[in-house]
């Protein structure tokens, strides 16, 4: 670099100076939370904004739940944390025994991680040490969708589909193959039924199995009900139990992702229940602990758990935080409250309200082609034109400016730019707190509709 060039570098203005925190984005500085009331967050002017995303899918107890700080506090008072490595804990115990309990069947055995991420790594490790206890090291491919999103670090990278999350890091990810997922709103043609739609699609898998050679495919990935890259789109009746049929007639293991769908969020404490299968490995985190601490799982099946046991006895993985028990205490809290308070029938119900409220007020709005999801699970989708289903230009970021007009008039929408045949698209997913009621479905179909007149009267 020449001291031209360096000089001229150091005297660009510094975009967000004033703050050390390397922030999601460098071109400004978000408000500092300051408490949590509820489904409010307030800042540090004491702005109040109506968390109608959960941060993303997280929060389903709101923001200052008396009973899982008491448990929190009760396990400080304890001991905070002792290495997995040494000890286990009541709560990671009794968190784990209510997890199984709850769990679909064949659910025998629970891994503690911190985080959805975490949760994707280890079961995709777990996939591959499976094969390789039983005799079967071929076995290395994953499949998973396109679009998806299966965490942020590298491995779960890899098998996510989303490419311009991917895009940058290609060098460095494993090999993963991509089918169709299940888009409904888009793909499913007008002489198909829902179900036949369903069959065709989940038919890829099979087409994709005998391509890479059955022999060398460890698993499939899929969300049961899609979240984080196209807003809350929900499978077809059928879809998941053909899938579960492909994977059996091939040895192939099913990782079903529920970190963001599951825990409640649909309205099923497990969102695959509705579809009357399980996986052979299911990833759980931001609804487990609510956002009280972070925590994350892998629920097990006894299939995966005895070739382990009965083989090596040892899973090849591990994280300092892992089972982590004030983590664990929170979560069990969490679980309990849901369960206590009956919060899945407020799930379904208050979630029949939003879908109904969305409809009533944007189901004709100009640029709202779809409106989707389950339980307190809903997603909109975004679009330039009704007829053609053409989304926006991508150079518009239009999911952005929802994104900043929604919190500028106090709302946290989570905004998605899903990526269709390499065009984004634009869409909002709305996941807030199980405790919410209709008034406040109602202020948040106001502040939202509130937020597009503002982006799209200065679109023009
Ligand atoms: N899987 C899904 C479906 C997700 O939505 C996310 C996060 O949004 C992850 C995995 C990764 O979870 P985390 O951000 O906790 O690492």
């Amino acid at each position: 670099m020449t001291n031209a060039s360096n000089s001229a570098q150091s005297s660009a203005p510094v975009p967000n100076a004033g703050t050390r925190v390397l922030h999601r984005t460098s071109t400004s500085i978000p408000p500092r939370a300051v408490r949590g009331e509820g489904i409010y967050i307030f800042d540090q002017n004491g702005k109040s904004y109506l968390d109608a995303c959960g941060g993303a899918a997280v929060s389903c107890l709101g923001h200052s739940d008396p009973d899982v700080r008491a448990a929190m506090h009760a396990q400080i008072d304890q001991i905070a944390y002792a290495h997995s490595g040494f000890f286990s804990s009541d709560a990671m115990e009794e968190l784990a025994d209510e997890l199984v309990a709850s769990a679909p069947e064949g659910i025998d055995k629970v891994y503690f991680v911190s985080g959805g991420s975490e949760a994707t790594e280890a079961a995709l490790k777990m996939a591959r040490q499976y094969f390789l206890e039983i005799g079967q090291p071929d076995r290395k491919y994953v499949i998973a969708r396109r679009q998806s999103y299966h965490g942020n670090t590298l491995g779960a990278l890899s098998v996510g589909g989303n490419m311009w999350r991917r895009k940058q890091f290609e060098p460095l990810l494993i090999t993963a193959s991509h089918i169709a997922p299940v888009y409904q709103y888009r793909d499913q043609r007008d002489d198909e039924t829902p179900e036949a739609y369903g069959l065709r699609v989940a038919n890829e898998l099979e087409t994709a199995i005998l391509e890479l050679g059955a022999e060398s495919v460890a698993a499939f990935v899929a969300e049961p009900v899609v979240g984080a890259t196209v807003g809350a789109l929900a499978p077809v009746p059928g879809y998941f139990k053909r899938v579960r049929e492909i994977c059996d007639q091939y040895g192939v293991l099913l990782i079903l992702d529920e970190v963001m769908c599951g825990m409640g969020r649909t309205g099923t404490l497990h969102a695959i229940e509705q579809e009357g299968i399980s996986g052979d490995l299911q990833t759980i985190a931001k609804g487990l602990g609510a956002g009280y601490q972070p925590i994350g799982a892998v629920l097990v099946s006894k299939k995966i758990n005895d070739a382990i046991a009965n083989g090596s006895g040892f899973f090849q993985h591990g994280h300092t935080y892992q089972g982590h028990a004030t983590a664990c205490a929170a979560a069990l809290a969490t679980q309990r409250a849901i369960k206590e308070r009956n919060l899945l029938t407020n799930v379904v119900k208050q979630g029949e309200n939003l879908v109904a409220a969305l409809e009533a007020k944007l189901g004709q709005h100009p640029f709202v082609g779809d409106i989707r999801g389950r339980g307190l699970f809903r997603g909109v989708e975004l679009v330039a034109d009704r007829e053609t289903k053409d989304p926006f230009d991508p150079t518009l970021k239009i999911n952005a400016k929802i994104k900043k007009a929604a919190f500028a008039l106090g709302l946290m929408a989570y905004p998605m730019g899903g990526t269709i045949d390499g065009v984004r698209g634009d869409h909002v997913l709305f996941a807030p707190a199980f405790i919410i009621d209709e008034n406040d479905v109602a202020k948040i179909v106001d502040l939202f509709a509130g937020a597009l007149d503002d982006v799209f009267k200065a679109e023009g």
